[in-house]
């Protein structure tokens, strides 16, 4: 690690921090710190945060890191497509675009659409000039993140195994590459540009056509011993109950997923629409929903009882219904809960990312690497 990079990491950690803390904590020549301060701000890296009121005497300038100081590519796999956007490093999206896959795929097929897609969004930012320093991969399935690898994804992405996902960006765009399971790319999101920014301890239900998540343990994503931590669709809930895709019965997804909400439907009926006539107060759409947020509060107070975690946070397309099942999913981790007295804090929260959240969980795990890594270009 480069003088620079060390500076640059201290005051990410740190900061906001005034010069004289910079060489007194951490043992920093003064000179150095002024050459190498300057010469952050030069490239905007790091900005003034404003003066210290609180120090005694003539009152320093505090620096702080400049969180849109440069701008990464997310990506996303879905059934069908690949979604993407150009995100600068505080979070906000710049532009996007997406590509329609083959239906019958493989691996050569989809590695082409992936590097079609990551070549238009270079073009894009290439014309509003946003230099792309990383990229970020989210996709489903089974996914080894040291490798890049996208080992298998039988159901969203079928007739793919062992695909080098990471290698092909690596290779199109020639900027470091970071692939991961989606659930844990949108969690990382969560804790850097989301609403639990001040959270140690939280999940992230994702709810969609599938269900997933993820958790953040004390300030870390938990990946478990397989990094299959999160599976979290195929808890079982009601015994012999509804057929799963993955063959038991009485899985959390069978139970809960918007497919199945639009199935509880009377003659079956979009998402979309039940939501809207469950809006405007139509019976059967918001018993549909209150049926689907009952299952939701049950699996989440299991997560409550055994990680005993600040708050959940809900994503993914159930979000749209967020006014009908806030209540009820409440009211249901309140009842099945073990713990009946959560003081202080909102314990079910929902994204406000939007359907765009796999994109930005790519680009916040990107941001969150190369920040680490220090593979930003901090030279001074
Ligand atoms: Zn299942």
């Amino acid at each position: 690690m480069t003088a620079a990079q060390n500076i640059y990491r201290i005051i990410r950690e740190h900061g906001p921090i005034c010069r004289a803390d910079l060489h007194r904590k951490f043992r920093l020549r003064p000179a150095t710190v002024t050459r190498i301060t300057a010469g952050l701000i030069k490239k905007n890296l790091i900005r003034s945060y404003g003066k210290d009121a609180a120090a005694l005497g003539r009152s320093p300038e505090l620096l702080t890191i400049n969180e849109s100081a440069f701008y990464v590519m997310g990506l996303q796999a879905v059934r069908g497509a690949i979604r993407g956007g150009i995100v600068s490093s505080g979070g906000d999206m710049e532009a996007c675009s997406s590509l329609a896959l083959p239906e019958k795929l493989d691996n050569r097929r989809f590695l082409s659409g992936l590097r079609r897609c990551a070549l238009d969004l270079a073009k894009i930012a290439e014309g509003k000039r946003l230099k792309v320093a990383g990229v970020g991969l989210a996709l489903p399935g089974e996914v080894d993140w040291q490798t890049g690898r996208l080992v298998q994804a039988p159901v969203i992405l079928p007739g793919l195994a062992d695909a080098d996902c990471g290698g092909c960006l690596a290779d199109a765009l020639g900027a470091p590459v970071t692939v991961d399971h989606d659930a844990a790319m949108i969690t990382v999101a969560e804790r850097r540009w989301g609403g639990s920014r001040d959270c140690g301890s939280f999940g992230v239900l994702f709810i969609g056509h599938g269900i997933g998540g993820n958790f953040m343990v004390d300030g870390k994503l938990f990946r478990g011993a397989r990094n299959r931590s999160g599976e979290w669709g195929h808890i079982p809930l009601r015994r012999g109950g509804a057929l799963c895709r993955c063959g038991l019965r009485g899985c959390f997804e069978a139970l809960a997923s918007i497919p199945v909400i639009e199935n509880n439907y009377p003659g079956k009926m979009d998402f979309g629409k039940i939501t809207a006539l469950a809006l405007a107060g139509e019976k059967k759409a918001v018993a549909a929903l209150t049926e689907a947020a009952g299952y939701i509060g049950e699996a989440a107070a299991i997560l409550f009882d055994i990680l005993d975690i600040e708050k959940l946070v809900i994503t993914g397309e159930i979000i749209a219904a967020e006014k009908i099942i806030r209540a009820p999913v409440l009211e249901s981790v309140m009842r099945h809960s073990h713990s009946k007295h959560f003081p202080g804090r909102e314990i079910i929260s929902f994204s406000r990312f939007g359907q765009e959240v796999g994109v930005l969980g790519a680009a916040a795990a990107s941001v969150q690497q190369l920040l680490i890594q220090g593979g930003v270009e901090t030279g001074a």
